[in-house]
């Protein structure tokens, strides 16, 4: 087992059993003081970030591949991200060291302790990566089967496509925003079933999906092609992603080539990211594959992990949010190692930085789906919230929140949050 995973491993920050961030989760992140100053990557232990640009100056990361590079005080990830897999391990483990009980470096060190370790409350986190580009999957095969029934009957659910490789789309980078920023609702055209011309106004169908997203670290070369087997190598870490989607844009729009304006006007992503590394005690399999997919599509390990998802809404006029679904990430058919082989089949390159999303997690039952549109199924079976609110879509006020851990008998790995609210119309 890897240092860094050690159940027993405890921290001397004081750190909740329910905690996202136990020290074992050791996500990397970007913040500001809310009382000003410049932004520092950092990691979260508890209820407490620790600043990384700060701990290096101060020559804790000594010998490492991080070492005098000034990563951690950039305003993104992207530098940090783009050094590698071995630098990322390195990293983690001073830090876990440096957290541990027994480890006086820190712990004993008043004036850097008070320095680098600050309260969750005295700061804002930031948007943690630049995105260069960003592609959207359609991996889930429940939530495929879902939207398909609704349109177009269970007989045509799938399309033929679909079981042969993992559809996706090339999404819109710019309107990325991290957790608490709020969502105005998209004006745009649609045209209702009864009408012979379509209309402008405010999306009257809007709706989340969640998602979860991986982030590349090391980029590829124009002309590469990553085989399933190495495209781990690739990826930095994941996050949660919440994919606002305007329904009745998107259904007078899409055809014949998809999403547009439907999606590109806000994407939600949770501010930590969490790197394989902390998941990987976490591994699972994921669905088995009929038809078996072509040969560059195969994979013979398991490149999944059982990550408990859960949607959370609350209306305007409650207090607390409402579960109103739970996943798992280990519910998609095609894996992510999959979808960065058929990304790069043709060549396309990689940047760092770049997000690959997953589609929209649904899993078997019922209770397990992960969209508006398939909860009410199709706009007909309201949402019922415990103050008795009803919603067959979004209304101006609603906030959605997104929550992923891994659960183990000591500790959980936490994705933090992933909170969108929805506002009325510029
Ligand atoms: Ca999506």
């Amino acid at each position: 087992m890897n240092e860094t995973h050690n159940p027993k491993l405890k921290s001397w920050v004081d750190v909740d059993r329910e905690s996202d961030f136990p020290i074992q989760n050791i996500p990397f992140g970007v913040f500001c003081p809310k009382s000003g100053g410049d932004l520092h990557v950092a990691t979260a232990v508890g209820d407490y970030v620790l600043d990384l640009a700060l701990l290096d100056d101060a020559g804790l990361f000594k010998g490492t591949e991080v070492e005098g590079t000034e990563v951690f005080h950039e305003p993104t990830l992207n530098a940090f991200m783009s050094l590698g897999r071995k630098a990322w391990k390195d990293t983690r483990l001073v830090i876990s060291r440096l957290l541990s009980e027994e480890n006086g470096a820190l712990r004993d060190n008043d004036d850097l302790k008070n320095e680098v370790l600050i309260s969750m409350n005295e700061v804002e986190m930031q948007l943690p990566i630049d995105v260069g580009d960003y592609t959207d999957f359609y991996s889930s095969r429940e939530h495929a089967s879902n939207v398909g029934t609704i349109f177009r009957g269970p007989e045509n659910a799938l399309m033929p496509n679909w079981l042969h490789l993992p559809v996706g789309y090339h999404g819109r980078a710019s309107s990325i925003v991290v957790n608490g920023t709020d969502i105005s609702r998209p004006k745009g055209q649609s045209k209702a079933p009864n009408m012979d011309v379509p209309s402008f106004g405010g999306s009257k169908r809007m709706d989340f999906e969640l998602e979860m997203g991986v982030f590349i670290g090391n980029g590829t070369n124009l002309g590469e092609n990553v085989s399933v087997d190495d495209a781990e190598e690739h990826i930095f870490g994941l996050a949660l992603v919440n994919d606002w989607s305007a329904r009745d844009i998107q259904a007078w729009e899409y055809q014949p080539l998809g999403p547009f304006l439907a999606k590109n006007f806000a994407t939600t992503v949770s501010p930590w990211i969490i790197t394989l590394e902390a998941l990987e005690p976490f591994r699972c399999s994921g669905p088995k594959q009929d038809p078996k997919p072509l040969e560059y599509l195969r994979n013979n390990n398991d490149s999944t992990f059982d990550i408990n998802l859960g949607i959370y809404l609350k209306t305007g006029r409650m207090d607390s949010y409402d579960c109103i679904s739970t996943s798992n990430y280990s519910y998609l058919y095609w894996d992510m190692c999959q979808q960065l082989a058929h990304h790069t089949i043709t060549g396309c390159n990689l940047r760092t930085g770049d997000l690959l999303a997953s589609g929209t997690i649904s899993g078997p039952e019922k209770e397990n789906r992960g969209s508006m549109l398939e909860l009410t199924w199709g706009w007909s079976e309201p949402i019922k919230l415990s103050n008795g609110d009803e919603r067959l879509a979004l209304e101006d006020g609603d906030s959605v929140m997104l929550k992923g851990w891994c659960q183990s008998e000591n500790y959980r790995i936490g994705f933090g949050d992933c909170i969108g609210k929805l506002l009325p119309s510029n």
